[in-house]
């Protein structure tokens, strides 16, 4: 037996069966051949472990990603487009984009995990995804050993989804990733209009600056989540534990004039997209507390485990907050959190 503890943000003592750890494509490939995989009953890939919760033992094969690399593919007038190893670190790629003035994936900063998950849930945050930088993704279909490239418009991206989340989640393991990056000119056009984003430029005194950088914003967008989001170095965590709700325009009206207090953000014709935060807390939730694991006093939308949580914890914690939303909402919340 295999302690997770160490190999999830959220850092619930529980065990996995087997463990391998993986650090090239090859070994990828080989595992088809191998007794350990064949003979598992299930098995689940950890890249950095930050959005992924256990709540129990786990009776199958764990891989632990480690593939490193990075390669210049092609550049030209206006872009670079990078080649990554899947388990290069996300936020190091951020801070060596905007160190080198490219643009694209600024706001994508202190997000943690590895390059090879980002697609996966097509991460995203004040207002930019992985997904408008993802040139292709490769990886390894764990059924066959069959190496498959996905362009960006096969990978099937949605808000927080793509087809890795999906028919693939599990059974294919992707090995890397190549992004384009825009290098910086005076059409730069940083996406501040979101979130504290502009608030903070001013408390920071950049607002009057003419021409922001992308390493200006980043460190804005930086300082923001440091004030709100938890070290998940010090404190388990995996970030916003639900998706933000998509409801009709017809049923948020009806529940906007019940409950005046609802934030909602009209994002088409038809929907609405509202706060899980802001469900959660007008249920009563932020800030409550069942031994160790809890939802986060600065933030509802985040759970955190303060220390020796257990899984049947966060069980109960997941599962009062979804039945009070639902009570006073009618509204399912969907944990965007993988949890086993
Ligand atoms: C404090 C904090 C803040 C966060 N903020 C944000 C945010 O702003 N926006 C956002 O979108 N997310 C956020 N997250 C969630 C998380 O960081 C991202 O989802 C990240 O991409 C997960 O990367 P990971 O390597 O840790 O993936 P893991 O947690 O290891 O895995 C996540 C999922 O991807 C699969 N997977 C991982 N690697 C591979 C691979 N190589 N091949 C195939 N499948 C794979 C796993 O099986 C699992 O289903 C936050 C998390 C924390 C803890």
């Amino acid at each position: 037996m295999h302690s997770l503890k160490q190999y999830t943000t959220f850092a619930i003592d529980v065990q996995a069966k087997e463990l391998i750890t993986v650090t090239n494509e090859q070994q990828v490939q080989e595992l088809v051949h191998n007794p350990l995989f064949q003979s598992s009953k299930n098995t689940i890939i950890i890249g950095g472990g930050s959005n992924i919760l256990f709540t129990q033992d786990f009776d199958g094969l764990v891989l632990i990603n480690k593939i490193a690399g990075k390669n210049l593919i092609k550049e030209t007038d206006k872009h670079i487009i990078v080649k990554f190893g899947a388990g290069e670190i996300f936020n190091d790629i951020v801070e060596r984009s905007v160190d080198n003035n490219y643009a694209g994936i600024e706001n994508l900063i202190s997000i943690p995990g590895t390059i090879g998950a980002a697609p996966v849930q097509n991460i995203g945050a004040y207002g930019m995804e992985i997904s408008d930088r993802i040139v292709q993704v490769t990886g390894i279909d764990l059924t066959t050993g069959e190496k498959r490239t996905y362009t960006n418009e096969q990978c099937e991206f949605g808000y927080r989804d793509s087809i890795f989340k999906n028919s693939l989640k599990n059974n294919f393991f992707i090995t890397e990733a190549i992004l384009q990056l825009t290098k910086v000119d005076s059409s730069y056009n940083p996406k501040i209009h979101y979130g504290d984003i502009e608030t903070m430029l001013l408390v920071q005194g950049r607002d009057g600056i003419k021409q922001l950088t992308p390493k200006q914003v980043s460190q804005t967008i930086a300082e923001i989540r440091a004030s709100k989001l938890p070290d998940w170095k010090k404190i388990g965590t995996a970030g916003s534990f639900f998706q933000n709700p998509l409801i009709s325009k017809d049923i948020y009206n009806n529940l906007k004039t019940e409950h005046p207090e609802l934030i909602g953000h009209i994002v088409s014709q038809e929907n609405v997209k509202l706060s899980a935060g802001n469900l959660i807390e007008l249920v009563g939730l932020k800030g409550y507390r069942d031994g160790d694991a809890a939802v986060y006093d600065k933030h509802a939308l985040v759970l955190v485990n303060y220390g020796s949580a257990t899984g049947e914890q966060m069980k109960n914690l997941i599962h009062l907050i979804q039945t009070k939303v639902y009570d006073k909402f009618h509204i399912h919340l969907q944990p965007e959190v993988n949890i086993y």
